[in-house]
């Protein structure tokens, strides 16, 4: 079984460059990730994340793209998980899933209440520091087959998070997920770079010494413009990028230009300024990655390290 933690893929790379998936929800869409995936294999990404539905909603899908892209060993999948709304046997039982099949990372996180379930059901875990514990508890007990168990990945939240508006304490609670065993941290997709690095500048006044990652998304239409918006409630887009987009708002391809312009824009200036690792929102789309890696200049992401 060959896997790798995280810090065996820093080490390796360095600076990590890594993407996002979703799991599909439809045999099309199922179809059509599975002809990107060699594109963006082509790419040699450190590792692609797969994200979970709030509540467990994904469960299943999560766990079968998951398992698909380990067992052909090409892209090293990190699966999210999210504890709100679950038992501790439940996770438990991930867990060992994972180890199983030899899984060598995750991403720990809270989730967020799903709607249907305004009661949220019964949850052993509050906040996603529990997870956090709870992995490492798990690590502990030689249940994961290397020797580290699970590299344990946690989110951060560059422009804050609506539940927790005091952004000191809000840092305090990033704090607490790293005491608590975190080993990297994926930050919330951001389009104004000046709020990631002073936000970078606070994790390290506060202490916070693991390595962060960029998540960059790249506007593609109006609408995911939109989206972007109400995912990342409090994301800010800057003034001069929507002023670009509203000279060209009725020609959707300059539109996309005009996005993935802004992403390497963006990546270009979180190159030069040292960033640990960039994380790609793909949605699953492989087009824009391979654009926006063109514009950089590179052919691999080992030409972005
Ligand atoms: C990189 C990334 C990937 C994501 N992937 C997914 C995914 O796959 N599936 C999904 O459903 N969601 C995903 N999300 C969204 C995420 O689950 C939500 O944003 C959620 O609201 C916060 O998750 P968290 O892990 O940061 O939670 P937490 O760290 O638990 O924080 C949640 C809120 O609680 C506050 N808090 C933490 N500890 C305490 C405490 N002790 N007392 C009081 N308040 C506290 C925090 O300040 C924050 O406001 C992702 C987010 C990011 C940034």
């Amino acid at each position: 079984m060959s896997f790798m933690h995280i810090h065996d893929i820093m080490d390796r790379d360095g600076r990590t460059i890594s993407f996002e998936f979703f799991p599909p929800a439809t045999d099309m869409a199922a179809t059509t990730l599975e002809t990107r995936l060699e594109q963006f294999a082509a790419l040699k990404p450190s590792f692609v994340s797969v994200t979970y539905g709030g509540g467990g909603s994904t469960r299943a899908r999560t766990h079968d793209l998951v398992l698909r892209l380990q067992s052909r060993g090409v892209l090293d999948p990190v699966p999210h998980l999210t504890c709100l709304c679950h038992g501790r046997s439940e996770i438990a039982q991930v867990l060992e899933q994972y180890a199983a099949v030899g899984i060598g990372n995750l991403l720990a996180l809270r989730g967020d209440m799903p709607r249907e379930s305004a009661t949220g059901g019964s949850s052993d875990y509050q906040y996603a520091v529990d997870l956090v514990t709870h992995i490492v508890e798990f690590n502990g007990s030689g249940a994961h087959p290397g020797p580290r168990g699970f590299g344990i990945g946690v989110a951060g939240f560059p422009e804050g998070h609506a539940d927790t508006p005091n952004q000191l304490v809000h840092m305090d609670h990033l704090k607490a997920k790293v005491d608590a065993g975190a080993d990297w941290i994926t930050t919330q997709l951001f389009a104004d770079n000046s709020h990631f690095l002073d936000w970078r500048e606070r994790c390290e006044l506060r202490g916070i010494e693991v390595p962060i990652v960029a998540g960059i998304m790249p506007i593609t239409s109006l609408a995911t413009m939109k989206r972007m918006a109400d995912l990342a409630a409090g994301m800010t887009f800057p003034a001069k990028l929507q002023r670009r987009l509203m000279r060209h708002q009725d020609d959707a391809a300059s539109i996309e230009q005009i996005g993935i312009q802004w992403a390497v824009e963006q990546c270009n200036d979180l190159l030069d300024t040292g960033v640990s690792g960039i994380h790609f929102y793909t949605l699953n789309r492989s087009d824009a990655t391979k654009r926006i890696f063109e514009a950089l200049g590179a052919g691999t992401s080992a030409d972005l390290r």
